[in-house]
């Protein structure tokens, strides 16, 4: 049996449980401009396919989503090239870390997923094809308001500049890629477009009405918006429940057991599919790179509702 009669209080629930654990893990300091942000933060927006929401904490408060994008490149992606993507990324776990090289050049050049860099770099030249990099980044941003329909969703130049300066590995990873005719666009102009999708800055409750479709067969349950086909909802759920928590995505299956994605902003977006999208945000990350207090929301809450999928 559900137990979501009253969501507000769950979500309260949850958000108050919470309140011990603020500060716990590291904020990402690699990327210099995420390293000044309060480890203190915690918000949680959950969305239902039934038309509710309910917020707690700093659900307002925008942060940078990071890999979070990389869920929403991937629909755009598959919308442009179908289902030969799947020759370029593959849809099986990495078991390494998020920026790893050493698979890439064992695997020749086919990243083992899209979530991972590499192939969320893959997935990004082909958002990118027939564009220019400023349009390529217009044409994300535009996608992301509509789907969190606000117009206020918008990119953070100060995040990926920051990130641009300092994002060797994702250099190296994507003239790896290059060099095994992997990437077909100008490697500058994939990092730029990266970069920029990395450093939109979304708030909670934005970024749960974004994932909703996903809970909804790739219909926008608000307005009946045909966002992708239930197939490819259900591959991008599939992908997010075994790849969306980098190496300690097993992990996240047995705590929380919902598809979700992870950013090193400290956000994550999770699916309870045809029930509801929740997006939860802590900037403290544990040892794997995924939000600490975040991943022990999702696993509070999915209890509470019993939404997890087993
Ligand atoms: N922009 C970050 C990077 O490429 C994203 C990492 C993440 O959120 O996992 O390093």
């Amino acid at each position: 049996m559900e137990r979501t009669e009253n969501l507000a209080d769950i979500v309260a629930v949850v958000c108050r449980d919470m309140q011990a654990h603020l500060g716990l893990g590291r904020v990402a300091d690699y990327i210099p401009a995420l390293a000044r942000v309060d480890p203190r933060h915690f918000g949680i927006a959950v969305v239902t396919c039934d038309g509710r929401t309910a917020c707690a904490g700093d659900a307002d408060v925008p942060f940078s989503i990071q890999s979070i994008s990389k869920v929403f490149t991937l629909t755009l992606a598959l919308d442009r090239l179908g289902a030969p993507l799947w020759n370029r990324v593959g849809h099986e776990p990495s078991g390494s870390s998020f920026n790893s090289i050493v698979q890439l050049e064992r695997e020749k050049g086919i990243p083992r997923n899209p979530l991972i860099n590499a192939g969320a770099l893959v997935v990004t030249d082909v958002v990118l094809a027939g564009r220019d990099p400023a349009a390529a980044i217009a044409e994300i941003a535009a996608f992301m308001q509509a789907r969190a329909d606000d117009p206020a969703v918008s990119v953070d130049p100060e995040v990926a500049g920051s990130e641009e300066q300092t994002g060797f590995r994702n250099a190296s990873l994507a003239n790896f890629l290059r060099a095994f005719e992997n990437l077909q666009n100008p490697v500058t102009d994939v990092l730029e477009v990266y970069f920029n999708q990395c450093a939109l800055r979304m708030s909670c409750r934005q970024l749960a009405r974004a994932g909703l479709f996903l809970a909804h067969g790739g219909i926008d349950p608000r307005n009946d918006a045909k966002v992708t086909t239930p197939v490819r909802a259900r591959r991008i759920n599939a992908v997010m429940m075994t790849c969306g928590h980098y190496d300690a995505s097993g992990d996240f299956a047995f705590r929380v057991g919902l598809p979700g994605k992870s950013g090193v902003g400290g956000g994550i977006l999770a699916i309870a599919p045809h029930r509801a999208a929740i997006a939860v945000w802590s900037p403290g990350l544990n040892a794997s790179g995924n939000s600490l207090v975040g991943v022990l929301a999702l696993e509070r809450l999915a209890a509470l509702t019993r939404w997890s999928v087993f």
